[in-house]
């Protein structure tokens, strides 16, 4: 990155002159932190005490034998407190926050998940919280509303626009403009304005730290590949840290494929040719766009990785070819979500399940002496009523993983 927070071409802070100050002051705030010797020990004995790092990586050893090729481990991310990597992050920017002295914190969420690790760590800290939601997701997210609201969150319904999260970014920057003297922006993911994308990173390469000490004790070797789902890119980015420096392990990214890239349902910003470079909530990053630069709709099972934009580093890293991108469709994702049940007992998010169908794909051509790892992002308990809508579906039994062919059953 370089001084202005770009990574190569990509990146950057395109901010309103009111926030100028904000940001410096966060950057510098960051920065500190991040060069205090006894700030990241701070954080981990946060994280140890109260979201369960580390997080083991459990050696899938049904799912090894099942594909017969590389060791199949999985980075257990579902442990941490509220069920995803996401603590990581939000918890980090807790204790930034009162390094600050600020008394309050706002986000905007889509799907909830983000909402409600805020809203967690707002009641562990004692911050004041507010949550911007687009209206038509408070009425698809009820349970997450529910929990946001009883950890003591004011949840603010925006009825502007399509009434989903582009509007809820935009009614939280908002807010922010006239609240920024007590008020932090919790960011959710390797997105936006500079110095987000860098901050956020820096607390979810906790994933990728322990990860590669975990194989190295496990496998006595580094992995050839590790694969993470990619929606703003955090748990990627926080996985991939850990093997950026060596060439030898293979990095592959998993957008969201939809109902198909071919059919442009999807969230695939890299993989495929849909994406597009461009400006917008305040970064230069490749965008899902039309022609004249306006924001597609895009569409994926996993609502975490329904997103327009991409982390800056990624797409940075995906131009250096660091890092290789692919898309799992919806239906794949069924049929990974379902052999992951059965052979290990593990009930993955649906947006992680999208790194698991690469890896299976992937698995069964690579050597027994190797190993693979799957960051595991989150937990599926959330994704119940998505999930058995899904099933009651059985298109997606055609894509039955069979030793990493998918074959049509009929
Ligand atoms: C939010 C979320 C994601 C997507 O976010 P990234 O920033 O791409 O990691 C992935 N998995 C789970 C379980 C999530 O909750």
């Amino acid at each position: 990155m370089d001084k202005k927070g770009y990574y190569g071409q990509w990146g950057g802070a395109f901010i309103p002159e009111v926030l100028y100050e904000t940001f410096r002051e966060l950057g510098r705030a960051f920065e500190e932190a991040r060069s205090d010797p006894d700030f990241w020990p701070e954080y981990l004995r946060l994280m140890s005490s109260y979201s369960c790092r580390p997080t083991p990586l459990t050696h899938a050893a049904n799912l090894s034998d099942h594909f017969g090729g590389a060791g199949i481990y999985i980075k257990r991310e579902d442990l941490n407190h509220t069920g995803a990597h996401k603590a990581n992050n939000v918890m980090g920017q807790g204790l930034l926050v009162k390094r600050m002295g600020k008394k309050r914190v706002i986000a905007e969420t889509g799907a909830g998940q983000h909402g409600v690790a805020t809203a967690t760590m707002a009641a562990k800290f004692g911050f004041a919280c507010t949550i911007y939601m687009g209206e038509e997701d408070v009425a698809r997210q009820r349970p997450n509303v529910f929990w946001m609201e009883k950890l003591g969150a004011t949840v603010i319904p925006v009825t502007s626009g399509s009434r989903t999260l582009k509007d809820a970014i935009n009614e939280a920057f908002r807010d922010w403009v006239t609240s920024m003297d007590d008020t932090h922006y919790v960011m959710g993911t390797v997105c936006g304005p500079h110095p987000f994308p860098e901050m956020v990173a820096w607390f979810q390469s906790i994933i990728g730290r322990e990860a590669r000490r975990q194989i190295l004790a496990a496998h006595g070797r580094l992995p050839a590949r590790v694969f993470a789902c990619v929606g703003g890119g955090s748990n990627a980015m926080g996985i991939f840290q850990g093997f950026l420096d060596d060439p030898e392990v293979e990095l592959i990214g998993v957008e969201a494929g939809g109902h198909g890239i071919e059919t442009g349902q999807h969230a695939a910003r890299l993989a495929g040719d849909d994406g597009s470079a461009g400006v917008a909530q305040g970064y230069k990053t490749m965008f899902l766009q039309d022609s004249d630069g306006q924001m597609r709709d895009t569409h994926s099972v996993a609502a975490g990785l329904d997103y327009v934009g991409v982390s800056p580093i990624l797409s940075d890293l995906w131009e250096k070819k660091r890092v290789r991108f692919t898309a799992a469709t919806d239906r794949e994702v069924m049929a990974a979500l379902e052999l992951t049940m059965r052979k290990e007992g593990i009930i993955p998010a649906l947006e992680s399940a999208h790194a698991f169908v690469q890896a299976f794909k992937e698995a069964p051509a690579m050597s027994r002496g190797e190993a693979l790892i799957i960051n595991m992002s989150g937990r599926g308990d959330k994704d119940i009523f998505t999930i058995a809508d899904a099933f009651k579906d059985p298109s997606w039994k055609q894509f039955i993983i069979d030793k990493g062919r998918q074959y049509a059953a009929d």
